[in-house]
């Protein structure tokens, strides 16, 4: 059986060190917002090269936390991508504005920067969240321009980007504030559920550690309306762990998606992930388009080979969020692809030889 993720074959790798920092936070008698969140606070930073980061209780906060940083409110536009996962833009709903989608780029899946300055130019975008789906990053420079020119801050939605760069920057320090996710499955992933916020920015970070806490600017005065979104030291502990091996882990999942590529790329019915000129890409997904998904995705199952759709149906078709408010534009790429989008297996202790196996069996369907 291979499995379209396995956070378990991650924890058993790293398991000595993970019990042992487990037990230290146990005896410590300090559960949450202590010396192990400060720690990966700071490792977290330097890893990233950026100033703050601010532990949060999970990714969505993450981006909710952003937002409010942002002084973004009630009705807002936040301009930003249906091709993501839901929690993007549960977010932006949280605080009472307003998403507006926007196209993604065929070749890369993430936001277009020609769409954006069409949404720009026509309705008062207040903030714009990117996302580096799938491990790759979004066209920062072109989508930094457009906001310059207005003026509006950018929050990078990095939950499937941890490590990635572009031009050798990492994701998350390119825009105003970069919000990350820890969930089990994610590149960095906890053993429940973790994020953070990272920014250049003291005054935003400021904000974004009252706001974590009850808007409290010391123990129990609150200067500001806030939540609970504290990180807990278990968590924290687990990822400074992991947080050692994240680049390791990222490279062996670049092995992976070599044999894939090399094994995948001339078969006519299937495109194989293109990488953007001056990125890293960390395969948090490795996801073939394919006007034969279904078939390629039951004749591996029949095998015990899993694999994933991320996402199956975009944002906007979700009976919840189709309003027509928040779709402006045609998303034509997004709703193409979301019917051809296949994740095959993808995590660092898959061996070479079963990545192998994976791209034999998908040569062996006949269609
Ligand atoms: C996982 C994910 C999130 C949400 O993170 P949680 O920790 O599950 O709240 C947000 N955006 C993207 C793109 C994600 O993949």
């Amino acid at each position: 059986m291979i499995p379209q993720c396995n956070p378990k074959a991650n924890y058993k790798k790293y398991r000595e060190e993970i019990d042992k920092a487990i037990s230290t936070v146990l005896s410590s008698g300090s559960y949450v917002l202590g010396e192990q969140v400060t720690s990966f606070e700071d490792e977290f930073s330097s890893f990233l090269g950026i100033s703050e980061t601010i532990g949060v209780a999970n990714g969505t906060d993450a981006i909710e936390l952003a937002l409010r940083a942002c002084k973004i409110g009630n009705s807002d536009l936040v301009a930003t991508v249906s091709h993501t996962a839901v929690a993007t833009v549960s977010a932006i709903r949280r605080v009472g504005a307003k998403p507006i989608f926007v196209d993604i780029e065929e070749d890369f899946y993430t936001m277009s920067p020609k769409d954006l300055a069409a949404v720009i130019n026509e309705y008062d975008i207040k903030a714009i969240i990117v996302v580096h789906i799938y491990g790759q990053m979004a066209d920062m420079q072109g989508i930094l321009d457009l906001a310059k020119q207005k003026d509006i801050p950018v929050i990078e939605d990095c939950a499937q980007a941890h490590g990635a760069t572009q031009e050798s920057k990492m994701a998350g320090t390119w825009g105003d504030i970069g919000c990350f996710s820890f969930y089990p499955t994610k590149n960095l992933g906890a053993i429940g559920d973790a994020g953070a916020v990272v920014t250049n920015n003291m005054e935003i970070a400021n904000r974004l550690r009252e706001i974590r806490q009850y808007g409290w600017k010391e123990r129990y005065i609150s200067i500001r309306e806030g939540i609970n979104s504290r990180l807990d030291e278990i968590q924290a502990a687990v990822l400074r762990v992991k947080l050692k091996y994240l680049s390791m882990d990222n490279n062996r999942r670049k092995e992976i998606a070599a044999i894939y590529n090399k094994n995948l790329e001339n078969l006519n019915h299937i495109i194989v992930p293109k990488l953007r000129t001056g990125n890293k890409h960390v395969y948090h997904q490795y996801v073939i388009l394919s006007e034969h998904r279904d078939t390629i995705r039951r004749e591996l199952e029949e095998d015990g080979i899993f694999c994933g759709i991320h996402y199956p149906k975009p944002v906007h078709l979700q009976s919840i969020y189709h309003k027509s408010s928040y779709n402006i534009l045609d998303l034509n790429v997004t709703e193409q692809f979301s019917g051809q989008i296949l994740s095959l297996p993808m995590y660092p202790e898959l061996n070479l030889e079963e990545a192998k196996e994976v791209t034999a069996r998908i040569k062996n369907i006949k269609f």
